[in-house]
């Protein structure tokens, strides 16, 4: 879904004929806009699906604009404050695949023509799944506005280096009233985090953040550690879209859920709350910028982030790096330069990496042969964002099934983009097109946002639906639960035995998915 923006005054006329005569399908839709102030505040409220409006009895839903399946061209008409848009679009919505051009730049024909054909060329890319995850992670080329894993991690530690000031236009929003916050929905989303059967298939994005907002408040307040509500949720909102959405399982809502779980876990087996507070925020960092891929696809193929961290945990490095820096310019309090801001920063990192199920056997092990080893703060920080990270196969059977839907789904993902590249990583609108396992078969593909249409059933679908549409379930969950989970729950519940609802769901789950193979 592809969308041009004209801002501050820039004329439609010339730009729109080269698009009517020569690529007609080029654009789905036209915005005119005033200025960047309402531009910026445009973007949130689409890619959140929140309307802004100062009445929160209004109804404040809108069906998020899918940013990732086209490109959003911006026309702007430079003025004293933004010559170049394109630097606060990489650092503030880095998913979004969005380009800016000011008008001169468009001024003759010839180089509007040629800007329209490459636009076309990455317009077609963003459209078909596979191509789009391949440009993701193996191209490297010059700056295309297409979102790229490598430049994604150039520009956070670019960033990092500078001292950076939020610019007005995003400073002055009032996340809050764009999110349309109210007690009722306040006290609704607190009831759902405060329980193992936490459902964040119904949640929409904007209350996925404001889940994030909400864990992270109450956590930094039992800490002590300071920070303004504005500049948290804008952290979560530059979080949010670095996530990308059209991913089937990795993308922001599995982030909310990893942290829901780190939490529940955390106040639970942790009696330091700035601890708490750092192990929730690490979880909700830990796959940023994730692919919807694998370390061994990214490997094989040699993407450059891979060549980067020379093929070590190279997902795992690239969600710290990346985070890291994000904490360090928005909660310079928490993650500075000082000694301790250091030590937080340290203990996120090692949590992160611990997420790297290539070193699942070292903590099985670490369990086994020492209980107080593992109780040890520094490593249980790393334990529970681990255990939080598998933590699917511990939920009640209903909402499991739902996330073995969606990762049956990515991983077929994942086989397609390995025939692609074999085959030369060439675009070819056909990749795309068959698929043994697919929700609702015959419909537009569910890519809405954050891996399922929110406005299908999808969240009400039963396991025995999910095993029906999706037959490879039972088999995956049980080699998922006999090779990693199983053992790894009873050792953790035999070491915290005030978590040992664990290792019962895992064991009563794995009974389902038996009865159904
Ligand atoms: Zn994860």
């Amino acid at each position: 879904m592809s969308s041009l923006f004209l801002v501050g005054g820039v004329a439609q006329g010339p730009l729109q004929d080269a698009i009517d005569t020569r690529f007609p399908s080029l654009f789905d839709r036209v915005v005119v806009l005033d200025d960047i102030n309402q531009l910026l505040l445009y973007l949130y409220r689409e890619r959140v699906g929140a309307k802004y409006i100062a009445s929160a009895s209004d109804s404040n839903t809108i069906k998020p604009w899918s940013f990732e399946t086209g490109i959003a061209l911006i026309v702007h008409r430079p003025d004293g404050t933004y010559k170049d848009l394109n630097p606060i679009l990489q650092r503030f919505f880095p998913c979004l695949n969005a380009i800016a051009l000011t008008e001169s730049q468009l001024r003759d024909d010839d180089s509007t023509l040629s800007i329209l054909s490459r636009l076309q060329q990455l317009a077609l890319i963003c459209r078909d799944r596979i191509a789009r995850m391949s440009h993701w992670m193996y191209d490297d080329g010059p700056f295309s506005g297409l979102y790229l894993m490598i430049r994604h991690l150039r520009c956070v530690q670019q960033f990092n280096q500078q001292v950076n000031v939020i610019p007005r236009a995003i400073r002055s929003i009032d996340f809050a009233s764009l999110l349309g916050v109210t007690p009722e929905m306040e006290s609704r989303l607190w009831d759902s985090l405060d329980t193992w059967s936490f459902q964040p298939h119904s949640l929409q994005t904007k209350e996925l953040v404001y889940c994030g907002f909400l864990l992270l408040r109450q956590c930094a307040r039992d800490a002590k550690s300071t920070v303004q509500e504005n500049k948290l949720l804008l952290l979560i909102f530059t979080l949010e879209s670095s996530y990308h959405q059209v991913n089937r399982f990795h993308n922001f809502r599995h982030a909310v859920d990893v942290m829901q779980a780190a939490w529940q876990l955390a106040k639970r087996l942790l009696t330091d709350p700035l601890q708490v507070l750092l192990v929730t925020l690490a979880a909700l960092g830990h796959d940023v910028g994730h692919p919807g891929a694998n370390n061994q696809l990214l490997c094989k193929y040699n993407s450059p982030v891979a060549l980067h961290y020379k093929q070590r945990s190279v997902l795992e490095n690239l969600h710290t790096d990346i985070f890291t820096s994000l904490l360090s310019e928005h909660w310079p309090q928490l993650i500075g330069k000082t000694s301790q801001g250091r030590q937080h920063m340290e203990l996120i990192s090692e949590a992160i990496m611990a997420t790297d199920m290539a070193f699942h056997g070292n903590y099985v092990r670490q369990l086994q042969e020492s209980n107080q080893a593992a109780r040890d703060p520094r490593s249980l920080l790393s334990l529970i964002l681990k255990a939080a990270d598998i933590s699917n196969v511990t939920r009640p059977l209903t909402i499991s099934a739902q996330w073995a839907a969606l990762i049956t789904l990515e991983f077929d993902d994942c086989a397609l983009l390995d025939r692609y590249q074999a085959k030369g990583g060439k675009h070819n609108s056909s990749t795309s097109g068959s698929r043994r396992n697919s929700y609702a078969e015959g419909r537009n593909s569910p890519e809405l946002e954050h891996g399922i249409d929110y406005s299908d059933d999808f969240y009400t679908a039963s396991p025995e639906q999910l095993t029906e549409n999706f037959p490879a379930i039972p088999a995956g969950q049980i080699f998922f639960i006999d090779t990693f989970a199983e053992q790894f729950f009873a050792e953790f519940c035999k070491t915290f035995p005030q978590v040992g609802f664990l290792v019962e769901n895992v064991k009563s789950n794995r009974e389902f998915w038996v009865s159904r193979s």
